[in-house]
């Protein structure tokens, strides 16, 4: 097997909110994972900036703090860990002053690639998209990177591209979807276009319905301010579980560019038809043993946010005219657990007789846990006694295929390397975020114009009731969320 990675150059790496929560969990252990696979160059640097007032070497404690504890088996690396926070320098900013702007402008280098990531509240974008430039310390080959949330609906996130578009060109706007970082993400890609065998078969003639579940056990203590505002449809569908209905619809791209992929991408949501009331089920947990209800963390007794949903949705084109997908997402479920099913037809006849049994084929692909994906297929049972037909999983686990060595990055840090290289294929474009907002908007205005009470539904269970019917009533289900 052939190992290729596209080299890094040396860069600066600007990490705006370089001390909050993403930044010491994600980010920073991230980067040092892609350290020691020797993919950051010598001389690059990682330079935290935010409000805190501190001097480099109270940055690198903080940081050797942070790998200690979110980071994975690399933590034990003390020797390595030493070697990467002595890349690391601090500047105190105020985004929406002039302290520190000055220090940072002097820091930056002339001939490395500059990356600055806004790691901060999304209010915060416009100000340090105008200090940036203001101080001469972005130029055009410059690249921004910005977190979700993108906006809260349509005319908020138009005017977070409006207002980040006065400085940066699109080709210089890394919009993070983590999703698309993730390797099976990528590997849906890799089956689907470096395989003869699936994309045939990757229409309504064969598929008969396709399953998207993103699947948590965790509720919404310590966020509960923030979630409440936002609920799953803002919080994950029009992000998360948009981004991979798309690579799965996508028509081929013919390129692996990133303009041509995500002009598929694009297609498939302008395809999306406005979703009728009652193909969707909004949830909320109640309180239970395993913990107080969503109202309760959520500190709202009154809230009508949604911790869950589902809900089935038609794209009109001629590939998918007839086919539902149906997402699933929710807090407090039964398992972690992220998936997409893609369920092939019944067969049209059978030569096999006595076998009244439904087989189906059906490719899952999981996220997490353990990222891979199986093939159910049917076969014949052992033994004797005549042709009796059973579901087996043909499965690729891409550890145990690919070997033990061949971990894969997690999804920041790939990202991360990704906007260091200058691709943007994994992620969002701007005009892809302003369609998924107009396609989520009337849904969500609906829902307020209604008052709509979502239902509730037991912690450790798969939602509320109705969310089985959803499917139940068209002769189709679920798939377990196991973890
Ligand atoms: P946080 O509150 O933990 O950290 C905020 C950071 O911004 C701190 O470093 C703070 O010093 C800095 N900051 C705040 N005001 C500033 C100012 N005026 N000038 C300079 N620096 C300032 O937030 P977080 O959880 O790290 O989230 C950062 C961003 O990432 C947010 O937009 C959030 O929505 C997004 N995000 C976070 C997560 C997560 O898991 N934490 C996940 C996805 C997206």
């Amino acid at each position: 097997m052939v190992s290729r990675v596209i080299p890094v150059e040396t860069f600066d790496l600007v990490i705006f909110g370089g001390t909050g929560d993403l930044a010491r969990r994600k980010i920073l252990p991230g980067l040092f994972r892609r350290f020691r696979a020797g993919q950051m160059p010598p001389g690059s640097r990682i330079i935290g900036a935010a409000r805190s007032e501190m001097d480099d070497d109270g940055y690198r404690q903080m940081i050797r703090e942070a790998i200690a504890e979110f980071g994975g088996e690399e933590k034990k690396d003390s020797d390595g860990i030493e070697s990467f926070v002595a890349q690391l320098r601090y500047v105190a900013i105020d985004a929406t002053g002039e302290g520190g702007w000055a220090q940072l402008s002097k820091l930056m280098r002339g001939d490395v690639v500059r990356a600055f990531y806004f790691s901060v509240a999304p209010s915060l974008f416009g100000a340090l998209a105008e200090r940036l430039h203001a101080h001469g310390i972005a130029d055009s080959e410059s690249r921004i990177v910005v977190e979700k949330p993108f906006g809260r609906d349509l005319a908020t996130a138009r005017a977070l591209n409006a207002t980040l578009a006065e400085h940066f060109d699109e080709q210089q706007i890394y919009r993070i979807d983590h999703y698309l970082g993730k390797e099976t993400v990528q590997n849906l890609m890799a089956v689907r276009f470096g395989n003869v065998l699936f994309e045939p078969l990757w229409n309504s003639h064969y598929i008969d319905h396709i399953q998207i579940t993103v699947a948590e056990t965790v509720g919404v203590t310590g966020r509960g301010a923030y979630y409440d505002k936002s609920g799953a449809m803002r919080d994950m569908v029009q992000n998360h579980l948009m981004q991979l209905l798309c690579l799965i619809a996508m028509e081929p791209p013919s390129t692996y560019d990133a303009d041509t992929v995500r002009d598929e991408k694009l297609k498939v949501i302008r395809a999306l038809q406005p979703v009728e009331p009652h193909h969707i089920v909004r949830g909320q947990y109640d309180a239970s043993a395993q913990g107080p209800s969503y109202r309760e963390d959520a500190e709202n007794p009154r809230s009508f946010t949604e911790s869950f949903l589902a809900m089935k949705c038609h794209i009109a084109n001629w590939r998918w005219a007839t086919v539902p997908f149906y997402l699933r997402t929710g807090k407090r479920l039964k398992a972690r657990s992220s998936e997409i099913a893609v369920v092939f037809k019944d067969l049209g006849h059978t030569i096999f007789e006595g076998d009244t049994a439904r087989h189906r084929n059906i490719l899952s692909i999981r996220l997490q846990p353990n990222e891979g994906m199986d093939l159910q297929v049917t076969i014949k049972e052992p033994g004797p006694g005549g042709m009796r037909l059973v579901d087996v999983p043909l499965d690729m686990s891409f550890a145990e295929a690919l070997g033990p060595d061949q971990e894969a990055p997690d999804a920041y840090e790939r990202l991360i390397m990704d906007v260091i290289r200058g691709n943007q294929t994994l992620f969002m474009r701007g005009d892809e975020v302003e369609a998924a907002w107009a396609w989520t908007d009337p849904i969500i205005e609906g829902w307020e114009a209604r008052n709509d009470v979502p239902k509730l539904y037991d912690a450790g269970s798969a939602g509320p009731e109705d969310a089985m019917m959803l499917l139940h009533r068209e002769g189709r289900r679920w798939r377990d969320i196991k973890g």
